[in-house]
């Protein structure tokens, strides 16, 4: 497996300018096994500025027929890759390699979705009342920045990538700095794809060191960012200086709601991986779950048994479904949060500690009792830790649920279609799923309501948050 170790600056690999490296850290057996570029605000402003020139001498005004060829020329690359990607992914964070075989081919069919997207997206023609000719235009913006996180790092690359390439942008892609290798792969395998220099550079790098450089730059249009809500805020602060376009995809604190008319033991079979998934680092983690107290015991008796059957391990192993997390730091806050949470007097019903003496393990973790005021129950903990409370009221399990922060995604059990829709719109938040957990479509829109984000990845709703719109007027 070959490693793409430089950055990906008009269309090739070279080192950072001041020499700036990053030591990358097997999360299943914490060994050093690569090291990799680390941009410094030179190269951002090299990049960007190659970005901006490849945007006006071409990406800009390519005819959109010759930019679908392109992007699907994209896609089939990354087809061709799924394996090789999948399994670079697993080695830079320890991400089960069945798991990231997939998010590469979700990569790829974001690619095919908005390459067919570059033709089916457009203006409208307004009858103004004075007449005339009145008509709508989608122009591309310019120079976009991407930053991505490391706990989904292909799939969110692409979908940020593809909508803002699909729209006539050029792209700045700045991966999380523990996980630069698949975005880096993607930046190399687009251009020998045929995308021209400049259109697509990948810039790994301390967010804390060159993001203000980058979020500021004068030629930066729009900052799509994914990560957290502290991030993500700062973020959005910096970007009034130019009035740049920002969306944000941040944390979640998504509820799952369970009624005693559902297939209950369904959704106990199935609920433990809405949260352990990724070992809990995923922002649509189902981490408080409401369940009617009429099946609250042997839903949690089953939703337990459920748990110790996900088998934790080696991400290497095709049959593994959870690996380490991530990192030391984020284990250790983790820990912090269930340690926090036992003090609190919650009992831990399963789990609670570390399963393997090397790597980043943590033992998927369901947490019963757990007071309102507590940080397990308010808190992103970003980590296999669930909340199980019981409820008696809809209408008061609804005031808790919205009492929240966040607003990101959640499920709803139920067979009855009426509460299915009166708690679908009544739950805060931007993705819902009922009697499953699917959060993410590569059609439709996701994003958060309240401090969970603002604008929109994914369907047609990103590609708007990818363009201007200018409005022509011609007399008659
Ligand atoms: P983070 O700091 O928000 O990182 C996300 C991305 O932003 C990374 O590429 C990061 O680069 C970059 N970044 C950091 N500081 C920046 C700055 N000042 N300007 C521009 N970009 C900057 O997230 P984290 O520290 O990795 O994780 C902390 C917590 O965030 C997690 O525990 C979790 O609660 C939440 N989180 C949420 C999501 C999500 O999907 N919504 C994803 C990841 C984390 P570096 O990696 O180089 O710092
Ligand atoms: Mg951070």
């Amino acid at each position: 497996m070959e490693l793409p170790t430089g950055l990906f600056i008009d269309g090739a690999s070279r080192a950072a300018h001041g020499g700036g490296r990053t030591v990358l850290i097997n999360p299943a057996d914490e060994q050093p096994f690569a090291e990799v570029a680390a941009a410094d605000e030179s190269d951002i402003a090299a990049a960007v500025e190659s970005a901006h020139r490849a945007w006006e001498g071409g990406w800009r005004d390519l005819a959109p027929g010759k930019r679908t060829e392109i992007l699907f020329n994209v896609a089939r690359k990354l087809r061709e890759q799924v394996d090789e990607i999948g399994r670079i992914e697993c080695l830079n964070i320890g991400k089960p390699i069945a798991d990231a075989r997939d998010e590469a081919g979700l990569g790829a069919r974001v690619f095919e979705y908005y390459a067919g997207a570059v033709t089916k997206f457009f203006g409208q023609t307004i009858p103004v009342s004075r007449g005339g000719f009145d008509f709508t235009l989608r122009e591309s913006m310019g120079v976009v920045a991407a930053i991505v996180p490391w706990n989904f790092p292909f799939p969110i690359a692409c979908w940020k990538a593809a909508p803002a390439l699909a729209a006539g942008n050029c792209v700045i892609l700045k991966p999380a700095s523990l996980s630069p290798l698949t975005a880096l792969k993607l930046g190399e395998i687009a251009h020998a794809a045929g995308l021209p220099p400049g259109v697509l550079q990948v810039l790994p790098g301390s967010g804390s060191a060159i993001g203000d450089a980058l979020v500021t730059h004068p030629l930066i249009r729009k900052i799509s960012f994914t990560g957290s809500t502290e991030i993500g805020r700062h973020i959005m602060g910096l970007a009034a200086r130019n009035l740049s376009r920002v969306s944000l995809e941040l944390g979640g604190k998504s509820p799952n709601i369970v009624f005693a008319d559902a297939d209950w033991q369904r959704a106990a079979d199935s609920s433990p991986m809405s949260v352990f998934a990724n070992t809990g680092q995923d922002c649509c983690a189902r981490s408080r779950m409401f369940v009617e107290r009429s099946v609250f015991e042997p839903f949690v008796e089953r939703f337990i048994a459920a748990t110790r059957r996900i088998r934790v391990g080696d991400p290497t192993d095709d049959k593994t479904e959870l690996g380490p997390m991530v990192s030391a730091g984020q284990r250790a806050s983790v820990e912090e949060f269930i340690a926090d949470a036992r003090k609190q007097g919650s009992v831990v019903a399963s789990g609670g500690g570390r399963t393997h003496a090397k790597g980043w393990y943590l033992d998927p973790t369901v947490l019963l009792g757990v007071g309102k005021g507590d940080r397990c129950w308010r808190e992103e903990v970003f980590g296999p830790v669930v909340a199980i409370v019981p409820f008696d009221d809809e209408a008061e399990m609804l005031r808790e649920v919205n009492d929240s922060p966040y607003g990101l995604s959640g499920s709803i059990w139920t067979s009855n279609l009426s509460r299915a829709l009166r708690v679908s719109r009544a739950v805060q938040s931007g993705v819902l799923s009922v009697n499953c957990h699917n959060s993410v479509h590569v059609e439709a829109p996701f994003g958060g309501f309240k401090t969970s984000g603002l604008g929109r990845d994914l369907g047609m709703a990103a590609m708007e948050g990818y363009t201007e719109l200018k409005n022509v007027y011609v007399a008659d």
